[in-house]
């Protein structure tokens, strides 16, 4: 037998501990951005929330792993990355797979923790530990204070992530392991899930083009990158709608205040989920709608999505092409077979 390969050690009781402390932290990270200035509240610790929370939860993925078999050199042989697996000739003419080397210091990271889960059996929302992952990368580029909402609505997702793993996966309560930290989670997540029906009650009397509503939806403060967006109560009042009055409805954001016109977030929503590269020899698959003027016309789908205005001549009559708003005058020819058809009738 191979001699016993030396493995780094692992203390579980450790690993959970320092779990529980990261996310205690990060917690604690998170009040402290959201208060302000006077008292004692600092945008900047929006990052060290997230680093926190995001390193917790790990660190409790990893202990869940390391409980999942009795030994614990078994354990550790989960948790750290393994050596890599090199082929070898058996001199006969075939090959043994040998492990090169030691297992290494490092612990693995969130896509082999996935794979250790799905051996396992151990279910976690993984859209939104990917989100959290997704989030705190590239909250590293902005500036603090253009994230404060966006974490908020961050830690209000990740809370039943957290109390379904501690509860179903832990078996323990997460109020007795996380103490504080967790009411202040608790008190966090019900405000969020409130406020975002409260939104979305005032947007149903806002009269939102349908086409539009997935789009306002993915809206976003320009301020703080908050969802929580409400219609703002004078436009309201005023029977204002965002179909016809889209020039002067604004929205407020309810995690900052700030407050903006609705439709340029909708139509910058719609844009960007339809970007393209023209380097890449893409073409826009949106473009300016001929009846309302928007930005809002699918040209593949042959519909404004604001004022649902769609084509009169859909395709071709002679060769099935997809027709477009440029193409509406040639009496339901394509251009090219409008230009020829035209030549030929000058050359009869
Ligand atoms: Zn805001
Ligand atoms: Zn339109
Ligand atoms: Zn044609």
């Amino acid at each position: 037998m191979a001699p016993q390969r030396p493995m780094p050690r692992l203390d579980a009781a450790k690993l959970r501990q320092n779990a529980l402390t990261s996310i205690r932290l990060g917690v604690e990270d998170f009040e402290r951005c959201r208060l302000n200035g006077d008292a004692g509240g600092d945008p900047a610790r929006a990052l060290s929330a997230i680093r926190n929370l995001f390193a917790g939860v790990l660190l409790l993925f990893k202990y869940k792993i390391a409980t999942c078999v009795d030994n614990p050199e078994d354990a550790a042989a989960l948790i750290f990355n393994p050596p890599e697996v090199l082929p070898h000739s058996d001199g006969n003419g075939g090959i043994e797979w040998v492990p090169a080397g030691k297992f290494r210091p490092t612990t693995i990271d969130v896509a082999t923790i996935q794979k250790r889960f799905e051996a396992f059996r151990i279910e976690v929302d993984w859209a939104v530990i990917n989100k959290l992952q997704a989030c705190r990368n590239h909250l590293e580029h902005l500036h603090p204070a253009h994230t404060l909402g966006e974490v908020a609505d961050f830690v209000a997702e990740l809370f039943p992530v957290l109390r379904d793993f501690i509860q179903t996966e832990l078996e323990e309560l997460p109020a007795s392991i996380l103490g504080d930290a967790w009411q202040i989670m608790l008190l966090h997540h019900n405000f969020f899930v409130d406020t975002t029906e409260q939104c979305a009650e005032a947007w149903s009397d806002a009269c939102v083009p349908q086409g539009m509503e997935p789009w306002l939806e993915e809206c976003k403060c320009p301020q703080c990158s908050s969802t929580l967006l409400a219609p703002v109560q004078a436009n309201l009042d005023a029977a204002d709608t965002v179909e016809s009055n889209d020039d002067i409805f604004q929205a407020t954001c309810m995690a900052c205040g700030h407050t903006t016109l609705i439709a340029p977030l909708m139509i910058d929503a719609l844009e960007r989920a339809h970007s393209y590269d023209p380097r890449d020899g893409e073409e826009p698959s949106v473009e300016s709608c001929n009846l309302c003027s928007r930005d809002t016309f699918l040209i593949d789908e042959q519909s404004c999505l604001w004022c649902a205005a769609e084509l009169e001549y859909t395709e071709c009559e002679i060769c099935d092409e997809g027709l477009r708003q440029e193409d509406q005058d040639n009496d339901g020819l394509c251009s090219y077979h409008a230009h020829s058809y035209e030549k030929f009738m000058r050359d009869d």
